[in-house]
């Protein structure tokens, strides 16, 4: 049986999307040298402003800034008052809540559902548990000196939350920032700008420059940046280490993942398709730690496939703001051109493809959810991130099969372990090379609880008391590690 719903669309009527865009620097928006370039709306390919593109000198001024607000103001200024500004601005961001959350699909192509009950409160939850450390750093077990002014440079499939777990840590460890979000998705980062303003935040201590890579390669050789922080692919964290080799800049990675889906004969099937789903259809698959590769236990992989077919069918693939949405746009056509291509290799590698039957949209970037089975672990489809809508089946048959095909990737973000059996959570847990294990569920984050990668998916951790690390000058290291 199918059903019909009526659409249910987020108006647009609360965003106010301006013509062009200036960088934010010093507390000020400014033109910058004069080039520019356009953000669109992945679900329409409507162009929605021209944003200006820093340039070095562009780039030197906003690290000026920031060092200037860093010596003057921030490092100055007692833990318990710039708490105050993280509280407000924590506040702010729920008030403009529906405000962001709108803007974040719009620019981005994540459904209102996951920009407005996931994001959104993931970034002001990180505002807020970060104001509160900001007067407690003594307690942190890394001491409480910043270390300066922050490089930060973040990717497009979480452009706000990325932007919160980079800003709130660095700010209440008494740092200055200057943040580059990515070239399709900057709106957002830019509302928070005006929200920094608002806040009364003193100018200098949060400026965004906008661009593409070389504004991002200009802000992380910078000599006068004594912190780097990035979210992006293994391939430019490779680069990035590359070039702040031999400096005494701190360096953090979040890169890439490929993570092991593992489901056990004695889990809740129920459950676990659910988690499977939200695993690797949440945000689109566009997700660093996206379950990609389903680990089923051979006795019923014929039933979990089935249960997650059926499943798939009724994924509602479409328009953004739509509020029964489950699977929204692919974020640019570059990113579903690479979808495409790995998808067509697991094809000709030998995999079978299955694709979920839903009608997608004329125009706009789409990709349907889409299931591959008979994966061998050779298969590029198993090695390499697609970071899109589309899983890998694996089968084993012994949880120590599951581990070694789990652990069998370069990268080593995170995993997550289907079982009805406390003990064998905790002995996979144990033995699975990744920064984080789910049991029993998927893609739960929270700002108490650190994140980040084993091997080629970085190092350095992001969220909890370990997120501190990153922005001290660690003045307790091996008192408290
Ligand atoms: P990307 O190409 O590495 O880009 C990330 C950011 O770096 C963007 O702002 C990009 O600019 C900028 N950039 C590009 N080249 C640069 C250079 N040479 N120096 C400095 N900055 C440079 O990654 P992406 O394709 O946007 O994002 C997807 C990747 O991010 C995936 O591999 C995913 O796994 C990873 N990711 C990891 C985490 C985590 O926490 N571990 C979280 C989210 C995403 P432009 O794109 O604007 O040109
Ligand atoms: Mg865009």
């Amino acid at each position: 049986m199918t059903f019909e719903y009526a659409p249910a669309p987020e108006s647009r009527a609360i965003v106010d999307i301006k013509p062009s865009y200036g960088l934010f620097i010093n507390g000020e928006f400014v033109d910058g040298n004069g080039t520019s370039f356009k953000t669109v709306n992945p679900a329409t390919e409507e162009v929605l402003a021209e944003v200006a593109e820093a340039s070095d000198a562009d780039v030197d001024e906003a690290v000026k800034a920031a060092r200037r607000a860093y010596t003057r103001v921030w490092s100055r200024m007692s833990g318990a008052e710039r708490a105050k500004y993280l509280y407000r601005i924590a506040r702010i961001i729920q008030e403009r809540g529906r405000e962001l959350a709108v803007l974040e699909s719009i620019d981005n192509g994540k459904p209102i559902k996951e920009s407005r009950d996931v994001d959104v409160p993931i970034v002001a939850a990180h505002f807020f548990y970060y104001a509160g450390w900001a007067d407690k750093l003594q307690y942190s077990g890394y001491g409480s000196t910043p270390l300066g002014v922050a490089g930060q440079v973040i990717p497009w499939n979480f452009p706000l939350m990325m932007l919160a777990w980079k800003i709130a840590p660095a700010l209440a460890c008494g740092n200055t920032v200057v943040l580059k979000p990515a070239e399709t998705t900057p709106l957002t980062a830019l509302l928070f700008a005006e929200i920094c303003q608002q806040a009364d935040l003193p100018p200098g201590v949060v400026n965004i420059v906008t661009g593409a890579g070389d504004t991002g390669r200009a802000i992380v050789s910078h000599p006068d940046v004594d912190k780097v922080a990035f979210t992006g692919s293994t391939e430019v964290g490779k680069a990035i280490a590359r070039a702040v080799a031999g400096s005494d800049k701190k360096v953090t990675l979040e890169l890439g993942g490929k993570a092991a889906n593992i489901v056990f004969d004695d889990a809740p099937l129920d459950q676990a398709v659910e988690g499977i789903v939200n695993g690797i259809f949440f945000n689109q698959g566009h997700v660093c730690c996206a379950g990609s590769r389903l680990l089923v236990q051979e006795s019923v992989a014929d039933e979990v496939m089935a249960r997650l077919k059926r499943r798939m069918a009724t994924l509602r693939v479409g328009d953004p703001l739509d509020k029964n949405t489950d699977v929204g746009a692919i974020n640019s056509a570059e990113q579903l051109a690479k979808i495409r291509e790995l998808s067509e290799i697991g094809e000709s590698e030998g995999a079978e493809r299955w694709s979920a039957p839903c009608d997608l949209p004329a125009n706009g970037y789409w990709f349907a959810p889409t299931v591959f089975t008979g994966v061998s672990q050779a298969h590029r489809i198993a090695r390499e991130e697609i970071f899109g809508p589309v899983l890998s089946v694996l089968t084993f048959r012994t949880p120590s099969e599951a581990i070694e095909k789990a652990n069998n990737t370069p990268f080593g973000l995170s995993a997550g372990v289907w079982t009805d059996k406390g003990s064998r959570i905790l002995s996979m847990a144990n033995r699975l090379r990744a920064g984080v294990v789910w049991a029993n569920t998927f893609n739960k984050f929270d700002p108490t609880s650190p994140f980040g990668g084993y091997k080629e998916s970085g190092y350095g951790r992001e969220g909890g008391r370990h997120g501190l690390e990153g922005y001290l000058k660690n003045t307790e290291k091996g008192a408290d590690a």
